[in-house]
């Protein structure tokens, strides 16, 4: 096994590149640029996350679809900033075995116009309303920026839902709801803390009336983009013809919202957030496997195997996932490291001087702390260390976050914290002129203004960081990974 050379505070590009490999995460080398096979210990983790994801929208009410991967050209066509943002990065198939088709058909890079067709036969009454639906899906765009595994990728796995509601204020309760369920399940389970931005005007989704991302940072100090919810306000329904008969017996266009989890791009916030130097560090909850058995000394007390062999069982039996790694090919150290590299979060170390006390030991790999445990009190141990070694990594990862964030009272501070942190500072207007100062905020410090926060109330003071003029609001800014 190779040694890893790179520090992960330091170097968190070369380790995302090695642990990928490493780990067996995923394989770049299909063959088609932008393009790749996740391998089991990626897919796991992410199935899983797809599962707390979908329970916690299915609680609140969305319905679970299946759409066709091809969009209709003339569906496409239909909401013309949609289309503006979106048919540079559009993959389209236009034969039929040899056969031109009589329409070309695009590789759905993102789904609203394919869903919002059927809601204009689907909605009739305001009965049939609020209508919440999301499918798990992948989805193509031809990126042509530079393509990396997990965050940008020409294919990549998500959910979206796409939601009609009666009035304004239902669909913005709605957004509002999409961004708890990133807090509850994103920072909650899966432990990335993210800050949530209403993004300015020049970011938001194409064809949304208001785009609310949230964004997590990585070790160095850059954001990766986690969830986006839309309000469409009536931007679709109106081109789309989505329309409902209210009480009042007058017909009316319905309000849509969407939101997009991509489950690959957080699951590399995942694997940059949590991992160490020793490589990846999963929370409990979505490790692909939980806990590790190694027995010590097997070969000179067959014993110790068969105990490995019954507390494996029994482990499994009580609904967590466990791997017994009994080979002989490997002395009980390289094991060790081996899974302390995977991430695996507890590792059970069973000998025979244990058997004879009928203990074994527990480690954890966020703390690296080890214990003796009573094999009676093992399943409760279990339960107990996991839950606080998911605590834990949150704690470790909300601190990084909260650290990453200074206050720039200048563009020269700005400057030396974009791209190792988030400047935060006082900035003219997001809403009205502000679109020249942030053109200039890309061009000296290489980041851009996230936006202004959703998620707590800030109040501006001072001067714009750039014109000088009074300052309207606070915003961030920050180089994206
Ligand atoms: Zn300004």
């Amino acid at each position: 096994m190779e040694q890893q050379k790179f520090d992960k505070e330091k170097d968190s590009s070369e380790w995302f590149t090695w642990i990928i490999q490493e780990a067996k995460l995923a394989d770049i080398r299909y063959g088609v640029k932008g393009f790749l096979v996740f391998q089991p210990w990626s897919v796991e983790p992410m199935e899983l996350m797809y599962k707390y994801l979908e329970a916690d929208l299915e609680r609140r009410g969305h319905k679970k679809y299946w759409y066709p991967t091809l969009i209709p050209e003339k569906n496409f066509y239909l909401e013309k900033e949609h289309v503006e943002g979106f048919s540079p990065e559009v993959f389209w198939v236009e034969k039929g075995g040899e056969t031109k088709l009589e329409e070309r058909l695009a590789l759905r890079p993102t789904s609203e116009t394919a869903f919002y067709s059927m809601f204009s036969l689907w909605l009739r009454s305001y009965k049939d309303l609020p209508f919440k639906t999301y499918q798990r899906a992948n989805v193509f765009r031809y990126e042509t920026k530079s393509t990396r595994p997990f965050l940008r990728s020409r294919e990549f796995y998500w959910i979206e839902t796409h939601n009609a509601f009666a009035t304004e204020e239902e669909a913005f309760k709605n957004v509002l709801e999409d961004m708890e369920t990133t807090k509850r399940v994103v920072f909650g389970v899966f432990g990335i803390p993210t800050i949530v931005f209403k993004r300015p005007d020049w970011d938001k989704f194409a064809g949304a009336v208001n785009t609310f991302g949230a964004d997590a940072i990585t070790p160095d100090g850059k954001v990766v983009q986690q969830p986006s919810t839309h309000m469409l306000g009536q931007n679709f329904s109106k081109p789309f013809n989505v329309k409902f008969v209210d009480r009042d017996e007058k017909e009316k266009y319905c309000y849509l919202t969407c939101y997009g989890p991509c489950i690959s791009r957080i699951f590399a916030s995942v694997v940059l957030t949590h991992g160490d130097n020793k490589g990846l560090r999963f929370p409990f909850e979505i490790a692909p496997k939980q806990i590790v058995i190694i027995p010590i000394m097997a070969e000179k007390e067959p014993k110790v195997l068969k105990k490995a062999q019954e507390l494996k069982e029994k482990i499994e039996e009580a609904g967590f996932r466990v791997e017994l790694d009994a080979g002989d090919n490997k002395r009980p150290g390289e094991k060790f490291y081996f899974w302390e590299m995977k991430g695996v979060p507890l590792r059970i170390e069973v000998g025979p001087r244990d058997l004879k006390e009928k203990k074994v030991m527990i480690y954890r790999r966020d703390t690296g702390e080890k214990k003796a445990v009573a094999e009676k009190q093992l399943l409760k141990e279990i339960a107990n260390e996991g839950r606080f070694l998911s605590e834990n990594l949150k704690k470790i990862a909300k601190a990084q976050l909260d650290k990453s964030i200074v206050d720039a009272k200048n563009i020269e501070d700005v400057k030396k914290i974009v791209g190792r942190g988030i400047a935060r500072c006082g900035f003219c207007s997001v809403e009205s002129g502000g679109a020249k100062c942030a053109e200039i905020v890309e061009k000296e410090t290489g980041g851009r203004i996230r936006g202004t926060r959703i998620d707590v109330k800030e109040k501006a003071n001072g001067k714009c960081v750039i014109c000088g003029k009074p300052a309207q609001e606070v915003v961030y800014i920050a180089k994206e990974y």
